[in-house]
């Protein structure tokens, strides 16, 4: 049976996600990534009801709950430990939107994801260098070091310095710098925390911020920002979570940074070796492509609209666009018996459906992070006082446009196929 083909730059979140739900649809498909490995397994990343029902689509939903750890108790503190609200934000965020956010390894995500596509579709190690937008007539095509492949569909999903962007688009969009550094582990649960010790954030002078959230393996993901001060390090590598780029001053930053604020946070950075810290400068696109596609050539995930990671957002939406792209370019087998959607116009409205969600989200997303990292720390500290002492869970309920999404139906090509 003759399918149509897609061909993926990149094969992070978005790149995978988009590679299954295509396949899922019936096409050929063909993950083009550059590293050699997929996802740094030195990382966590929270996903939100939204991203949970974009990978119900495909059928992996369960399994990423399965494998996912519910934050509990937990809330915002200061250094010394008080604490400024007490919540259990998976909790309210549960009740109010059907599904909880789960934590979980990046790794442990892709591959669940991976499982879902039939062997061999991921080239690693391969480095996408050009790109054919194609239009109506003629196919679209990925140049990699080791040739040129045409397809009837090319997905951008090559992170925020996209090389397929930087192609297509001749005014070129460039990365911004936010103004703060984040770092990233996952560090062994040193033990003996209380449960509400174990899912908070804390919230210190000068934009300096620990979070922490425990993983399912009784490990935790910690994640740290504070202002960028342009020093040593302070340069974007390819890939916002992937090759560490710390050099060797991660550990040493971060003790100097919150060595001596409240417990358990001196003792997970104690043993804290260079390796397992991923240290980038925080940016965004903004503003981002005039639009996400060009001919048949679709930018998706950070590639299209990189974004702060306060709300932790990004890796969803790369969900959310990777389903709603499958949905609008339609079925991948081709005979007289299915209808194959021309590609060109499925796009522009990919551009419409998806460009005004990932903005608002972005400069939600935005917003917050100047409040956490630029906001004076009594304003900060009076806001969360404010926000403690309204009733119900404002936090959660401020998400409703964001959350409250449902992705379009994705029906399998194949009923029977175990997806
Ligand atoms: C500090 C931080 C914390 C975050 N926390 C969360 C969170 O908790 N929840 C959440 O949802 N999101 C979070 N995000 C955002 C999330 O990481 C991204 O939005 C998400 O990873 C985007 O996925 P992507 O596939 O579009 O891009 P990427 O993850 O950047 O993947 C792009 C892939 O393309 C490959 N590539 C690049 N160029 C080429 C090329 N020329 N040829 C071949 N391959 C190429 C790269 O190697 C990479 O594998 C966070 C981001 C940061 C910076």
């Amino acid at each position: 049976m003759t399918r149509r083909r897609a061909l993926i730059a990149g094969g992070g979140l978005g790149g995978l996600t988009a590679a299954a739900a295509l396949h899922r649809r019936g096409w050929d498909v063909c993950v083009f990534e550059q590293a050699i490995t997929l996802e740094p397994v030195a990382a966590g990343i929270s996903v939100w009801p939204n991203g949970l029902r974009s990978l119900d689509r495909l059928g992996i939903g369960d399994a990423v709950r399965e494998i996912g750890r519910v934050p509990g108790p937990g809330g915002l503190r200061q250094p010394d430990g008080t604490w400024l609200i007490r919540n259990n934000i998976s909790a309210a965020v549960q009740e109010k939107y059907g599904d909880p956010v789960v934590a979980l390894h990046r790794a442990e995500l892709a591959n669940v994801i991976v499982q879902a596509l039939p062997f061999g579709v991921v080239q690693a190690d391969t480095r996408v260098t050009g790109v054919r937008a194609g239009d109506a007539d003629t196919p679209a095509a990925l140049i990699t070091e080791h040739g040129e492949s045409e397809g009837d569909l090319v997905v951008a999903a090559d992170g925020i310095r996209s090389v397929v962007r930087s192609l297509l688009f001749p005014s070129p969009v460039a990365p911004a710098p936010v103004g703060y550094t984040s770092w990233r582990m996952v560090v062994p649960d040193p033990g003996g925390l209380s449960p509400e010790d174990t899912g908070f954030e804390t919230w210190g002078p000068d934009g300096r911020r620990f979070a922490v959230m425990p993983l399912k393996d009784q490990s935790l993901y910690c994640y740290a920002t504070a202002a960028s001060d342009g020093g040593a390090g302070d340069d974007r590598d390819d890939r916002d979570d992937g090759d560490n780029e710390t050099g060797s001053s991660g550990v040493q930053e971060l003790r100097r940074l919150f060595g001596d604020w409240h417990d358990p946070i001196p003792a997970l950075l104690e043993n804290l070796v260079e390796e397992q810290v991923m240290r980038h400068p925080v940016e965004e696109l903004n503003p981002g492509p005039s639009a996400f596609h060009q001919g048949r050539v679709a930018l998706i995930g950070d590639a299209a609209h990189a974004m702060t990671p306060d709300l932790g957002q990004g890796g969803s939406m790369a969900l959310e666009d990777a389903v709603v792209l499958a949905s609008l370019v339609g079925e991948g087998r081709v005979g007289p018996e299915f209808e194959n959607v021309p590609i060109p116009p499925a796009l522009e409205k990919f551009t419409q459906v998806r460009q005004a969600r990932t903005q608002m989200v972005a400069r939600r997303s935005r917003q917050l992070g100047r409040l956490n990292s630029a906001a004076p720390h009594r304003a900060q500290v009076l806001t969360a006082q404010v926000l403690n002492a309204l009733p119900g869970t404002p936090l959660a309920s401020g998400l409703a446009s964001i959350v409250n999404w449902e992705p379009p139906p994705l029906p399998p090509a194949d009923p029977r196929s175990r997806l």
